[in-house]
């Protein structure tokens, strides 16, 4: 084990979708507002090799880190808590840890073994924890086993910590974050679903150190102290988590119940005082946590997507990095915004009418895949260049605004992606060489073009006006690209190419000169992606201060 590092495991009792994943970036937030430099890791139990093949409403969207791994959402808000990038070292799902040891057996790297679940898969995943604590220079790894206890799927990843503690008990700490349910019918909020699941934790090998107990209602000191007693645990160490408005002031809460600090000294370790984090503590992220609460000011967003038709609790799931990074500029401009989903297919249907969206101060169409609702999205896309409604398209977004331009602007009849007809004559959005060759082979996982390439972005432009900058990084998910054959056609229509590859082959930001729309604009990449409570993307910034200046006209 790395020497000095320190170990800490998130497990969930009772039932799934208590916020667990928030719990853990929250834990992570506060042990770095005592100055210590802390790593976020992410455990997937299912059998996929990474989140890329899954559909974003089966799993909610992918996250992809700047190396291009692409993992849980939780990885998203792990970065936005501790507004660090984290490396792919820390995602790991079964899939991954299996194919490893898999390549490994067939490689005789095991020396003619008889490969087993305990020890050899296991193994692997406690080397890959130690491997997660070692490449960032952390110094606490805050890390979160997907699923609840008693689940099939997650037992070797916990057997993995167990070892790891027996092995160095002063070094790792497990908390439970568990959930109290208040029935109806009672009005009293019940411990006993909990004190069964530390039972069905120490039955493991695992005696939790701290349980965070979600439940609609705070914890009082007798629900405290009964969970403590029946399980032996300080009642000091089980710390009330209640269902809160803003999931920003969960650390603030934690801090409030002094968990930083008991757990620094559960690990022996003494809360760092001089370096710049530790100065500022929670400052800035108190600032920020308040701001999403006391902002008044509205402004009215319409989201126009694709992926709303399975039920209002997945959609949010979808684009939940596209609603953080919306929120994060409106808050920093004073403005809290409003946000309405709209599903792209009403356009199609006509059950919704293009002209419904002169309500909206500001319209964001986000990435997709596939051909459903695509020609409802170029609807909306051309009511929002003809009423100059400020426009943010990311991604398919991106590429919809340049088949929409080449359509009405460049005289393409039929332009369109390859995505929704390789047959049409005007592909102005095509796929690359190299992708082709990919799908032919059913190449799907992991082979688009992923993670942060860099851009060059045009003088004189929106974008470099925003980014102040002749070269930006971005983080990238796309097999498809603006068609090269076309930029010059479209450049004459009077579309401006502002961001490209820095050899200009590949078409990263698209946008209307704003003599003739006040923001038109939109990425190949994903700026959502490293958009941060603590530091908004500067693009999302400009969107929102041209929806505003829309709004006050
Ligand atoms: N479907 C498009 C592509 O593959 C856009 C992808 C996205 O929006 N993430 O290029």
């Amino acid at each position: 084990m790395k020497k000095n590092h320190k170990y800490i495991f998130v497990i969930g009792g009772v039932m799934s979708g208590v916020g667990k994943g928030i719990a853990t970036a929250s834990v992570g937030k506060v042990l770095q507002s005592r100055g210590y430099k802390v790593n976020l890791v992410k455990v997937d139990p299912y059998l996929n090799v990474d989140a890329g093949t899954m559909n974003p409403t089966e799993h909610g969207e992918a996250f992809v880190l700047s190396s291009g791994l692409e993992t849980d959402q939780d990885m998203g808000n792990y970065e936005r808590f501790l507004n660090r990038d984290l490396p792919e070292e820390n995602y790991l799902t079964s899939g991954m840890v299996y194919k490893r040891v898999l390549e490994k057996e067939r490689n005789l790297e095991y020396g003619g073994k008889c490969i087993e679940a305990i020890p050899h898969v296991r193994d692997e995943i406690r080397e890959r924890y130690e491997r997660a604590a070692s490449v960032n220079g952390s110094e606490i790894s805050v890390i979160e086993i997907g699923g609840t206890i008693g689940d099939f799927q997650n037992a070797l990843f916990m057997d993995a910590a167990r070892v790891m503690h027996m092995d160095n008990p002063s070094s790792v700490a497990f908390i439970m974050v568990s959930y109290l349910p208040v029935p109806g019918t009672l009005g009293e909020m019940k411990t006993r679903p909990t004190q069964n699941a530390i039972r069905q934790l120490n039955s493991y090998g695992i005696q939790p150190d701290f349980i965070i107990g979600r439940s609609p209602e705070p914890l009082d000191a007798r629900r405290k102290n009964k969970i403590a007693k029946s399980s032996g645990i300080k009642p000091e160490h089980v710390i009330s988590a209640p269902d809160i408005s803003s999931i920003y002031d969960v650390p603030l809460n934690f801090d409030a119940d002094n968990l930083p600090d008991l757990l620094l000294k559960h690990l022996k370790l003494k809360p760092k005082k001089k370096n710049e984090i530790a100065k500022d503590g929670l400052k800035s992220w108190k600032k920020f946590a308040n701001s999403v609460k006391n902002t008044k000011r509205e402004l009215n967003i319409a989201v126009v997507g694709k992926y709303f038709d399975t039920g209002d609790f997945v959609l949010s799931d979808a684009y939940i990095s596209v609603i953080e990074a919306i929120k994060f500029s409106a808050y920093a401009q004073g403005v809290k915004p409003k946000l309405t989903w709209i599903d792209s297919k009403n356009f199609e249907t006509g059950k919704l009418k293009t002209s419904m969206l002169s309500d909206f101060d500001g319209l964001v169409v986000p990435g997709g895949f596939g051909t459903s609702g695509v020609e409802g999205i170029i609807k909306a896309i051309k009511y929002a260049r003809e009423n100059k409604i400020p426009y943010f398209g990311l991604c398919y977004g991106m590429q919809l605004m340049v088949v929409e331009y080449a359509r009405h602007k460049a005289s393409l009849k039929g332009a369109t992606t390859r995505e929704i007809n390789p047959k049409a004559e005007h592909l102005v959005i095509d796929i690359m060489p190299e992708q082709l060759e990919l799908m032919k082979n059913k190449d799907y996982g992991g082979t688009m073009r992923l993670g942060q390439y860099p851009a060059s972005i045009k003088k004189g432009t929106i974008a470099r006006k925003v980014y102040k900058a002749e070269e930006v990084a971005e983080r990238h998910r796309h097999r498809y690209e603006v068609n090269p054959e076309y930029v010059g056609k479209l450049e004459e229509a009077g579309l401006v190419f502002s961001g490209t590859s820095p050899d200009k082959t590949l078409m990263e930001i698209a946008e209307l000169p704003q003599s003739e729309h006040p923001f038109m604009v939109g990425t190949q990449f994903h700026p959502e992606l490293i958009a941060r409570p603590l530091d908004p993307h500067p693009l999302f910034t400009a969107f929102i201060k041209a929806s505003y200046n829309n709004k006050s006209k």
